[in-house]
């Protein structure tokens, strides 16, 4: 039911012929239903995007560190080879 100064979703209904969804839009402009994955929100515990970006920190300083420690081990290879070369 239009209700006046609130924009409308707009969303074309695959169900109802095409017509469009009259649900009221949020502030990106269309509606809870029709609104996609776009309002990344702060929720609580693993989810929130504080969290997220820590993890993925972490990530990539243990990818860093297991790099290092490659590299520390191939070089004490070659020196074990000198040295018994
Ligand atoms: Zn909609």
């Amino acid at each position: 039911m239009p209700v006046k100064g609130v924009r409308f979703c707009g969303a074309r209904c695959r169900t109802k012929g095409g017509a469009p969804c009259v649900n009221p839009a949020m502030k990106n402009g269309r509606c809870r239903m029709h609104g996609g994955a776009l309002c990344k929100k702060e929720t609580h515990g693993r989810a929130t995007l504080r969290a997220i970006a820590e993890r993925k920190r972490e990530r990539g300083f243990l990818k860093e560190m297991e790099a290092l420690q490659r590299q520390i081990k191939e070089a004490q290879r070659e020196k074990s080879k000198q040295e018994t070369a």
